[in-house]
């Protein structure tokens, strides 16, 4: 079976086979490891360190068998695949319609750290996706402590102690902050500032500016693995259920407007030309990170620092391409109805 095979693949079920996971899995990797295009980021001097080589994904199925292929060992920082699941941790505590009230729901077809995006659109934070509605999702983390059971004050540390216990519940393990990612990126982020600051101008941020910068700053230091992420996209896959732990970290109404954020906006301005190539929600970091869903099916991540110009991993991108292919994962895709059931 082809990893590149054409879009009439069309899966209703599970996953198939271990076997047949296996091989797609390893040959989708082994078709693409070695593309030599995009630059690792630099404008957080620690991601400048990555080794342009690595490579690795994961495939995780919302009944927890799980494959892992590559470097899949390596640790780096989730950057900017933290944001899907803060969103979920703020529709918990908030509900959908003030997430979306609050945080925004369209694109804004400008790159993640865009200021223009701020001042063109009334909305202003546009979507959760990219880091104007990120800051704003992280600085309603003390709403999402103000619900979490055992917080008397709802102060900083209890808004990051919600977040970290949240994403570490996605991930099945407890996560834990890169101090020298966190050291470096919060001496760097002056972009970012600028973003809080100017939203607080709006009145679209809901804490000190400073503070929900540095609340998100926090989590996007936090180091996982590939096999991490496969994890926390299964679980977004499984209606909120950690298919591991068996956990449910949130509800499956929650998942379903986390993924239509992601759809919309998780590869930034090349959101179309994702879901045109691979057609289910998707989000992309500049550590070289990207984790897709496939609702009902599993989680697919896939890690290589090399980023194309809107600061999504080539290799990330073309090892799930190849996957969502493979599997028949599209959800757009469709066979028409052999009409052989009597209506
Ligand atoms: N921490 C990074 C930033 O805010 C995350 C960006 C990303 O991964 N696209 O710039």
């Amino acid at each position: 079976m082809s990893p590149d095979g054409p879009l009439e693949r069309v899966s209703t079920g599970h996953l198939p086979d271990d076997a047949t996971v296996t091989t797609l899995l390893q040959a989708a990797y082994a078709l693409h490891r070695d593309v030599r295009d995009g630059h690792v980021a630099t404008y957080i001097p620690q991601l400048a360190r990555a080794d342009p080589g690595w490579c690795a994904a994961s495939v995780v199925s919302v009944t927890g068998r799980s494959f892992d292929v590559g470097d899949s060992d390596e640790r780096f920082s989730i950057q900017s695949v933290s944001k899907p699941f803060v969103l979920a941790l703020v529709i918990e505590a908030l509900g959908a319609d003030r997430a979306r009230e609050l945080l925004g729901a369209n694109a804004t077809g400008l790159p993640f750290d865009s200021v223009t995006a701020v001042e063109v659109h009334d909305h202003r934070t546009m979507n959760a996706m990219v880091n104007a509605g990120a800051i704003a999702a992280s600085s309603l983390l003390q709403e999402v402590a103000r619900v979490s059971p055992g917080t008397s004050v709802p102060d900083t540390e209890a808004a990051w102690a919600s977040a970290r216990d949240g994403l570490s519940a996605f991930a099945g393990r407890r996560l834990e902050v890169d101090d020298d990612v966190y050291a470096c990126e919060s001496e760097t982020n002056l972009r970012n500032r600028g973003i809080a600051h100017l939203l607080r101008s709006y009145g679209r941020i809901h804490c000190e500016p400073e503070v929900a910068v540095d609340l998100y700053t926090r989590q996007c230091s936090l180091a996982v693995d590939v096999h991490d992420l496969g994890v926390m996209a299964a679980t977004l896959a499984d209606g909120g259920v950690n298919p591991v732990t068996g956990e449910r970290v949130v509800s499956d109404g929650t998942c379903a407007r986390v993924l239509a954020a992601m759809a919309t906006a998780g590869l930034y301005e090349l959101s179309g030309d994702w879901l045109w190539e691979v057609g289910l929600p998707g989000k992309s970091g500049v550590s070289g990170a990207v984790l897709t869903v496939a609702p009902g099916k599993g989680g697919l991540a896939a890690w290589s620092p090399p980023l194309d110009a809107a600061g999504n991993s080539v290799r990330g991108q073309l090892v799930t391409r190849s996957l969502s292919r493979a599997l028949g994962l599209n959800v757009f895709a469709s066979n028409p109805d052999p009409h052989d059931v009597p209506p």
